[in-house]
Parts: C-alpha cells; structure tokens; sequence
C-alpha cells in the first residue's frame, strides 16, 4: 500500500527549534553544541550538573522538574531544588560507604521518585550507573551484575527477594544493596535507601569530571555470546542535549513524558538527562500502560511533547480505531500537545496516520541504539514525514549505507567498506565515528567493540535503503537480535536457559512476527532421549523460561523439532528456523549438516 506524504503546511503555532534542515546541518558543530552547556565550575562537564545543579542555581529552582503519577492515581511533585538536594544526599550516601569514582551502581526499579535520585546522586559522585529492567528475571539479572561489577544495588524488598536474594552469592562484588520503600528489616545484608538517605548531608560538591569520564553503563544483547556492557561518558550529554533540541523539538517550558522503562537506553538519556538537561518538566508514570490512563495522562498533565514506542502505539490504536469513534481520547484535553515522537522498532506508517487522525499530530519515528547513546536519523517537527520512514540523519551526524559481503553484514577488504550509491539498494546502515555519545567500548570486550567499526564507521547491524532523497527505510536486522515490544533479546541468553532444563538437549530462538508487539520471542526446542513433546512439558518449559528470564525476555511458544538445522560445526542455523517459520526459501544451505 502506498502512503502519501504527511505535508507540514500549515505553520505550527511554536515554530520548529530546527525549522530548515539543509541549513540546520551544515551549521552544526558539536563544538558549537559543547558550547551550549555550562561546565562545572571549575571545568570539566558532569551530566548531572547540567541536568540538576545548573538549573537549581539559577532562578529555576523552584520549576517543578518532575511531576509523579503514582499507580493510585496520586501525583506528587519534586522541583529542581529539591531534586538537587535529594541527589546531594545520594551522593553523600555512596561516598559515606566507600563508592567512589567509576564503581558502579545498578538500579532494578520501576518509574518512581528514588530511581532520579539514584541516577543523578551516581552521576554526581562520578560513580557509574547501570540500569536493569524491572521485568527480566533472576537469570539476566545476575548475569549483569557479574559483567558490569557491580558494587551497589538499589531496588526494592519485593524485586530483590524475588530475583537477587537467592543469587546473592553468586555476585561477590555486590557489597551494598540499599532497599527503596519498606521491607529492608526483613532481609539480610541490605540496608534501607530512606535511612542512609535522611542521614546524609543535602549539599555536595560534584568533584572534578573528566568529559572523557565513565558515565553510564548499558547492557544490550548480540546474537552470539554474554550480553554486551556498552560505555558511555559524561561528554554524552552534548550529544543528549542537542538531539533533544532537534528531533524531539524540546524546549525549557515543555511539559515532557517519556514512556520508554528506566532499564533501557531511551528510559535514561531521553527519559532522565536529556529533559531534565532542557530544565522541561517532566511526568513520571509509575503505573503500567493502559489506554484511558495515558490518554488521562497526556490531558490532565498538559504534555506537551510525548516520545513513546510503536509497540505502545499499536495498543492504543487497538483501544482506538481510526475509523472512530475517539470517546477515548476526546474525554480528555489534548489540546497541549505538540509533537509526538517513536522510537526502538519498525514504526508502521498506518501508526503515524493514527496519529493524525486520533491525537491531531502525526507520530515523527526516529532511529537510535543503546551504542549510539543519541538519536541519530528522525523526521523533524518542521520537516514532511514519508510514513514508514526513520527520517534522515541529524545535525552533527553522518550516516551511509554500506555494502553487504556474503554474511549479511558490511563487506571488508583490506579495512576498506564500500558505499551504496544506487537509492532504494539494501545494505548495512553505518555512522561516522566520532558524535559525543557514542560508546566508548563493550566492557571487558575491546575485540568485540574493535569489530563494530571498519574504515572509519561504526557498523550498526541493522539493514537500510536509503532513497533518491536521502531518506532511510528500516529493513531488518543483519544478525539474530530479537525486538520484542521495543526490547533487545539475545537468542542466546534465552537458548542458554532452557538448555538448563533437564528435558531439553538443544535449543534455537528466533523472532515470529506479531501485529502488535512487532515479534514474540519462539523457542525451537530438541529433547533428549526418551523424553516425550507432550503439552504438559511444553506448559513446564514456558514456565521454566519465565521463572529463570523474566516476562520480557522468556519464550512465548514452544515448537519441539528433534531435527533442528544445523551447521556442519552443529550450530543451530536460526536463519533456517526463521525462513521456515515464515514460510520463506532457506536460501544458501550448503554449510547445513547433512548436506553433501
Ligand atoms: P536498543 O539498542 O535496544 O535501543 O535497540 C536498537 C535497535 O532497535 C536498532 O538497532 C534497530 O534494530 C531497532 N530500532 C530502533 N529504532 C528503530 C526505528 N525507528 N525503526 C526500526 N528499528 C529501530
């Protein structure tokens, strides 16, 4: 089907912070984007400065900075003074227990108050922050507390004996677990976060920070192997600022509401730095998607600019046809709203038209991954949005389509990749190094990190055309990686679990495309001898995937096939398993076993 082009006629009523695109980016520098942050005072640049201290050193001290919605319907505000000194106290806390400069401190919590205390007060202290998804379970839990070292955890009683208390000694290194809200008494070895925090001093001087500093932590998933620590440093933060200026149009008097999870990359620097960084307010919703409470929410909070996932939109287009009627979302003033934004999977262009349909703004998809730590490729408030494209690269950043070679990823002869030139043709999606926030190694990991880049570019796995005009089509991604409802799964992690279970001899996961969480996550599973594929073992081994995993990341189906396809070296070939699942031509099988 084809999809007209959304035309942006009619002049909006705030004009666009990026309003010519061609102009916007040969203007750019990052060093002219540098040049629009403070520092601290004494030199040097700390995230949480800029996104904190600065404002409540001005006069916007007493601007509410976040505005939360608890699950019971209640809101509370904390102004930009107040959060600095809660930080303050924060940082004064990990210093009191002997966390200092680089030691990492993880968070495994949901959308409430403590957790942007916990992320600034880190950043502060120039301790690094980590963060996990309140929803995997005890296995990816621990797994990334072992790689990423940490040191301190703060959680809750209900998610620390549920997936840490067990595993406890399993993470030597975890010295501190400070527990958010009641229940600390009961548990062994954990101290209460309220306590320390009421005990600390509320000023704090951030020490010197390097721009070049360990900032932030975050775990994504390859295809192959544990998953991957990518690091990001305080210089981010040019990067944070600037693309929320230009692909989400941000500006002081937003009111802003970012629903991506605090666990994942969008959930930090466009959840937490990036608005705070622009002074907005930002809204916090502590509760759970559902379609009356967000439409409510984005009314009764005045959001101005909204940045959600096509996952989240594809459910409200459920709870709201296009065809109407929008009782709804016409119960509540949406009137505030002005730009709406998507990112994290293929944004489909029947989403982008319900938005102008039913919010009155068409959804602006954009592009980014935890390694590029910014958005990188967006349709533009003041730009035509082509439905079903990502848009075209930002300001500062330079983005080509390379070659493939014959395993699907950038072809590399002697260091040199090729470029596509021919609009419209397939091939590997690839940046130019050197933007701020681009991560600064897979910890532990330089080989892995050494070969993501090739010739200069860093090679994002993802498969792109590029059009006549130089707009980027999302086509897949080069490797294995699963995106389920937004989220990055490595089919190892979840084949690596279920191969714990006695029944299970080997394992082969891939994505199966699902209308509205983009794929669910399918396990093809072989038994071992003399153990029966019968409906009972099947329940027990999507409950055993969820126990060990999490909701997130477990199988949603299991197919039992003792003849899984594999490689010569017995690697399972998951291409394989997907080509049939899909009903597609295998392609290429000669490195299949069993092949002559
Ligand atoms: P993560 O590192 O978890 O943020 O995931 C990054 C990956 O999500 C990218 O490499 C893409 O495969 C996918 N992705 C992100 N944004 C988009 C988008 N706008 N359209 C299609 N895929 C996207």
């Amino acid at each position: 089907m084809h999809w007209e082009t959304i035309h942006k006629d009619t002049a909006p009523v705030v004009p666009p912070r990026l309003s010519d695109y061609e102009g916007a980016r040969s203007a750019f520098t990052w060093s002219q984007a540098r040049g629009a942050l403070a520092g601290l005072p004494g030199g040097g640049l700390n995230m949480a400065h800029e996104a904190v201290d600065r404002h409540a050193a001005l006069d916007h001290g007493e601007k509410v900075a976040l505005s939360c919605v608890a699950r019971d319907d209640s809101v509370s505000t904390v102004t930009y003074a107040e959060l600095a000194r809660r930080t303050a106290r924060f940082a004064n806390v990990l210093r009191s227990l002997g966390v200092g400069r680089g030691d990492r401190v993880f968070t495994l919590l949901g959308r409430c108050p403590e957790l942007y205390t916990t992320v600034l007060g880190t950043l502060k202290n120039t301790s690094v922050l980590c963060p996990l998804f309140s929803a995997f379970g005890p296995d990816p839990v621990e797994q990334r507390l072992r790689l990423g070292d940490a040191q301190v955890l703060v959680t809750t009683a209900a998610l620390y004996r549920r997936k840490v208390a067990e595993r406890r000694t399993s993470v030597p290194g975890l010295k501190h677990v400070l527990i958010v809200g009641p229940g600390a008494e009961g548990l062994p070895d954990t101290a209460s976060f309220d306590d320390l925090m009421s005990a600390a001093p509320d000023t704090f001087t951030i020490p010197p920070t390097s721009p070049e500093d360990m900032a932030l932590l975050h775990f994504t998933s390859g295809t192959t192997g544990t998953p991957k620590g990518a690091v990001h440093v305080h210089e981010a933060v040019v990067a944070h600022h600037a693309t929320a200026a230009s692909a989400l149009d941000l500006r002081p008097e937003d009111v802003y509401w970012c629903t991506a999870d605090p666990g994942w990359v969008t959930g930090m620097s466009y959840g937490i730095i990036a608005p705070l960084v622009h002074g907005v307010t930002l809204v916090v919703d502590e509760g759970d998607y559902d379609a009356r409470r967000w439409y409510r929410i984005l009314g009764e909070q005045r959001v101005t600019v909204w940045y959600t996932a096509p996952t989240a939109l594809r459910m409200l287009m459920r709870a709201t046809p296009r065809e109407g009627p929008y009782d709804l979302p016409r119960a509540f003033d949406l009137s505030a709203l002005r730009f709406v934004a998507s990112v994290g999977e293929p944004l489909n262009p029947e989403a982008v038209v319900w938005g102008r349909d039913v919010l009155g703004l068409p959804v602006h998809d954009n592009w980014w991954q935890t390694e590029t730590g910014c958005i990188m490729i967006a349709n533009f408030a003041a730009c035509d949005i082509r439905p079903g494209s990502m848009g075209r690269p930002l300001p500062g950043v330079d983005a080509t389509v390379l070659e493939r070679g014959e395993d699907g990823r950038a072809r590399v002869v002697d260091g040199k990749v090729t470029e596509v030139e021919s609009p419209g043709v397939e091939g590997e999606l690839a940046l130019r190094t050197g933007w701020p926030s681009m991560f600064r190694g897979y910890l532990h990991d330089k080989e892995r990190y050494d070969a993501a880049f090739a010739d200069g570019w860093y090679l994002t796995g993802d498969l792109v055309r590029r059009d006549g005009d130089g707009w980027y089509w999302f086509v897949g991604r080069a490797d294995d990686v699963i995106k389920s409802a937004g989220h990055l799964i490595g089919p190892f992690e979840v084949e690596s679990a279920l191969m714990e279970h006695p029944a299970v001899a080997e394992a082969g996961v891939i994505g199966r495309p699902d209308p509205v969480a983009g794929n669910v996550v399918k396990a093809f599973v072989s038994l071992r001898p003399g153990v029966d594929p019968t409906p009972d073992l099947e329940r027990e081994l999507l409950a055993f995937g969820r126990r060990k995993l999490g909701p997130a990341v477990a199988p949603r189906e299991i197919a039992f096939d003792q003849k899984l396809p594999k490689t010569r070296s017995g690697k399972v070939m998951r291409r394989v398993l997907r080509a049939r699942e899909l009903g597609l031509p295998t392609g290429d099988l000669s490195t299949l076993e069993g092949s002559e």
